[in-house]
């Protein structure tokens, strides 16, 4: 008893200054001069990356003005850079910032490197809708004549994406599926190469976050034909007149792709909460609100920017896309 006291005594020391030390990494995360990496699982210059850097702008002042860098981790339809994410320390210096691929390949790889329901969920962060575009030259002008000239060049027509898993992976299986039509996918590291090759006409046809065409539509570089949700969009202007594919004839066709911030399994739950404080101020953050509305996205304010909530959807969302690449069958790849 007599010998024992001083061992409790310095047990106690001890746990109290690992609190102490825990306290202390919390209130100072990020410490200053290290730097916040935030990975993109697609090429730079595309939709992810856009949102990534929209976003590491607007996190830096709730930050403590850290430095936020992307980290285009790209390929293999965004399978490669979420398995960085899942292997990166978990600290809170390195990120993720995925998006609709996190659910569709848990059905889609048999092991992706990553368990999708094994990352801390920090919060949803914006709904994009996603426009039918295709090569400047294609001949058709509405969706009532592409679908004309797809039916008129079976086994010709090419169909860019961003790999297995994308989103406009997705959205081209579900065209294929409606349409009844096999196209050749070709895949890049993310739409901001397919687009390049689809201004060139390199490819025919893709499917994309506005996020990335509005530009081009803008500019008249590529020719836009439907939306891919269940409403119109009426911002961007440029989009206006455009159908639903829903609408045109595609029953029941309705893809938004949300992207959200998740960290690697195990980061401490008080550098995760300053993390999601953060998140929710730059999710208010005007400039940001702008950029995004700018480019079509819908910036979230809902329950699930929390946690709790963002793993429910995302959950949800396994099971939705699950079913539609499983009924998509020959189509899915
Ligand atoms: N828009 C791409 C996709 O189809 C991804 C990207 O390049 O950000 O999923």
């Amino acid at each position: 008893m007599k010998s024992s006291l001083p061992t409790a005594l310095r047990l106690c020391a001890a746990a109290a200054a690992l609190t102490c030390a825990v306290g202390a990494q919390a209130q100072t995360f990020p410490a200053s001069g290290k730097t916040i990496t935030l990975i993109v699982p697609f090429a730079a210059g595309g939709p992810t990356d856009k949102v990534a850097r929209d976003l590491a702008e607007a996190l830096r002042k709730p930050l403590n003005g850290a430095t936020i860098l992307v980290d285009n981790a790209a390929g293999a339809g965004s399978t490669i850079g979420t398995a960085k994410a899942f292997r990166a320390a978990p600290d809170g210096y390195t990120l993720l910032v995925a998006h609709v691929g996190l659910a569709t390949t848990a059905t889609l790889y048999r092991n992706p490197g990553f368990k999708y329901d094994e990352f801390e969920y920090l919060g949803l962060v914006n709904e994009v809708p996603m426009v039918v575009v295709s090569k400047p030259s294609m001949p058709a002008n509405t969706w009532a004549e592409l679908n004309t000239w797809i039916g008129q060049n079976k086994g010709k027509v090419n169909l860019g994406n961003a790999g297995l898993g994308s989103a406009s992976h997705l959205c081209g299986l579900m065209l294929q599926n409606q349409l009844k039509t096999e196209m050749t996918t070709v895949p890049y590291k993310g739409t901001a190469p397919a687009m390049t090759d689809l201004m060139g006409g390199q490819i025919d046809i893709m499917c994309d976050q506005t996020t990335n065409t509005t530009g081009q539509v803008e500019g008249k570089k590529i020719k836009a034909f439907a939306v891919s949700t269940a409403k119109r969009i009426s911002v961007p202007a440029v989009y206006k007149d455009l159908p639903t594919l829903n609408e045109a004839g595609l029953k029941g066709f309705d893809v938004s792709i949300w992207h959200g911030l998740y960290a690697p399994k195990g980061t401490p739950p008080a550098v995760l909460k300053t993390l999601n404080d953060a998140l929710k101020v730059a999710l208010k953050d005007p400039d940001f609100i702008k950029k995004e509305e700018g480019l079509g996205a819908v910036v979230v304010t809902d329950g699930r920017m929390n946690p709790e909530e963002h793993k429910k959807f995302v959950a949800s969302e396994v099971a939705k896309w699950g079913a539609v690449i499983k009924a998509a069958g020959q189509y899915a790849d």
